[in-house]
């Protein structure tokens, strides 16, 4: 494998992404970069499945020239068809916090009883070589679990206090960000694409 430094650009305005991307991909010689630094702003999200709208988001960063890596998760929950999938950060509304999405969620659960309430969160990623790349790389992490009645846990953002995990015991806001960083969709879908940018 060359030493040489590649450049990739991360398409987000979230900087906990962009450490996050940087940490796992830094010790591979890939230096992430922000569409900030290339003028680059979101694009609307008009996709109607995550990998729809991670191409999107990709193929506007790519307009920096350089290649492009792009992210969309959410929480499926069974008993919802998958709701609320893409429109995750929306669920009770545009301009909704998370608390006003929890509670949403826990109403639409109510009474269900835990056999009924098994839920996953999904990330998929892009890695797009330039904006017309015909094959892109894409990626999927899911992490399982079920949605308990009452928040719990003060780390994490979105879903994580209603998001159990079974294998540990607690909910995703109980975990310290390390354990989180270990085991979360976008930690799966992040060490395939490392292992395929490296291969
Ligand atoms: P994004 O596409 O990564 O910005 O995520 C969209 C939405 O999905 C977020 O605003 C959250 O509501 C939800 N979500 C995605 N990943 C997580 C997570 O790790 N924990 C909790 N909620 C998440």
């Amino acid at each position: 494998m060359s030493s040489e430094i590649r450049q990739i650009v991360l398409a987000t305005g979230n900087h906990g992404k962009l450490a996050e991307f940087q940490h796992l991909l830094g010790t591979h010689n890939i230096k992430m970069l922000t569409q900030k630094q290339f003028g680059v702003t979101g694009v609307e999200e008009t996709g109607l499945t995550f990998v729809e709208n991670a191409i999107l988001k990709a193929r506007a960063a790519a307009a920096s020239g350089l290649p492009v890596i792009a992210d969309d998760s959410g929480l499926e929950v069974d008993a919802l068809n998958g709701s609320p999938g893409i429109y995750s950060s929306r669920y009770a509304g545009e301009s909704a916090s998370d608390a006003d999405n929890i509670e949403k969620l826990l109403k639409a659960l109510q009474g269900l009883p835990v056999a009924e309430r098994t839920a996953r969160f999904q990330c998929l990623l892009v890695y797009l070589r330039h904006a017309n790349d015909p094959t892109p790389l894409i990626c999927q992490g899911t992490w399982e679990g079920y949605i308990i009645e009452e928040p719990r846990g003060d780390h994490g953002f979105g879903y994580d206090p209603v998001f159990f995990v079974p294998g540990m015991h607690s909910t995703a806001a109980e975990l310290t960000p390390e354990q989180k960083n270990s085991q979360s969709h976008r930690a799966m879908a992040m060490r395939q694409l490392a292992e395929k940018l490296t291969a």
